[in-house]
């Protein structure tokens, strides 16, 4: 097996070797502890007839146990001086294919079309970039891929935000954002000694495993998803307060959100943070005829 990118001595060799300056903001901590990268590889779960999605490969440290898991790497890199590196520190794997583009822009599902074709088995395995966690996520999950998860890292605080249950100070609607989409569970948390350079933040991995059915059946997503922004809006105020002033003419329509949070059983007095996705789901479906 070749020898790991991962190690500190190997990774400073490395950045010295192309004179590489971090860029803080690109959310450039690189992982330097190849135990870690096992374990995340580990969570995800890979056979050699699966796929890995990664953003950010940074010099390659988890590509590079990715590419010993699996079947095909695509990787998606911002940062063009990061291109020539990879190239050769990513040398000795031939399925790893690296894709220069911001993944915000990117078409992954043509992407995976093109590059993993047959592969029925695919995951997304990265150490996001934590300036931009949560719109990566948002953007992979309603591109709506053909993947089976998620196995991530980033900011501890949004890992525990994400993986919330209801009655917890930590959910919110973008516990619910993501719960819709898929099971969320934190895998690990993880020191800062293992990155270079050491972050100011705790961090975590977490697991996402796509529903196969989401957990309630709704008329309108985006109505639920306004309907749980609106509903965390300001966090002490009940959940009758904070859907008056967060729907549209709600202050009019008092009457009308009572009603409806009195026929799916929710007291207008609870606060959001009590409220189940399903709680939710069937409360949106009562509003919309109301508001949309
Ligand atoms: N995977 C490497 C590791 O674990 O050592 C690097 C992880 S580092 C936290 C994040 C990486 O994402 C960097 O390589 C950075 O250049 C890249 N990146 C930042 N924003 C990006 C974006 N919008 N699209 C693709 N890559 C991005």
């Amino acid at each position: 097996m070749n020898k790991d990118i991962a190690t500190p001595i190997r990774t400073k060799e490395i950045l010295n070797k192309y004179g590489f300056s971090f860029k803080k903001s690109l959310g450039q901590n690189f992982l330097i502890d190849p135990n870690i990268l096992r374990n995340i590889v580990g969570h995800a779960n890979l056979t050699k007839e699966s796929g890995a999605i990664e953003v950010g490969p940074g010099i390659g440290a988890l590509t590079e146990h990715l590419a010993r898991a699996a079947k095909k790497v695509v990787s998606f890199e911002i940062d063009q001086r990061l291109l020539p590196v990879l190239e050769d520190t990513l040398s000795p794997y031939d399925n790893v294919k690296i894709v220069h583009s911001d993944i915000l822009k990117a078409d992954v599902k043509q992407v995976i079309e093109e590059e993993m074709p047959g592969i029925q088995d695919i995951m997304v395995v990265a150490n996001l970039p934590y300036y931009v966690t949560t719109p990566i996520l948002m953007k992979l999950l309603n591109d709506q891929l053909p993947i089976r998860g998620f196995v991530v890292m980033m900011q501890k605080e949004v890992a525990d935000r994400i993986t919330a249950k209801p009655g917890t100070k930590e959910y919110g609607s973008l516990s619910i954002a993501i719960q819709y989409y898929v099971t969320a569970e934190v895998a690990m948390t993880v020191p800062k000694t293992v990155f270079m350079p050491q972050p100011n933040v705790d961090s975590a991995v977490i697991r996402l495993i796509r529903h196969e059915q989401p957990p309630v059946k709704v008329i309108n997503e985006e109505f639920l998803f306004e309907v749980t922004r609106a509903s965390f809006a300001q966090r002490r105020k009940t959940i009758l307060n904070n859907l008056q002033s967060g729907l549209p003419s709600g202050k009019e329509k008092k009457n009308l959100i009572i009603e409806a949070l009195e026929s799916v059983g929710v007291e207008p007095t609870r606060r959001g943070e009590t409220l189940s996705i399903e709680e939710f789901g069937k409360l949106a479906d009562a509003l919309y005829p109301h508001f949309c």
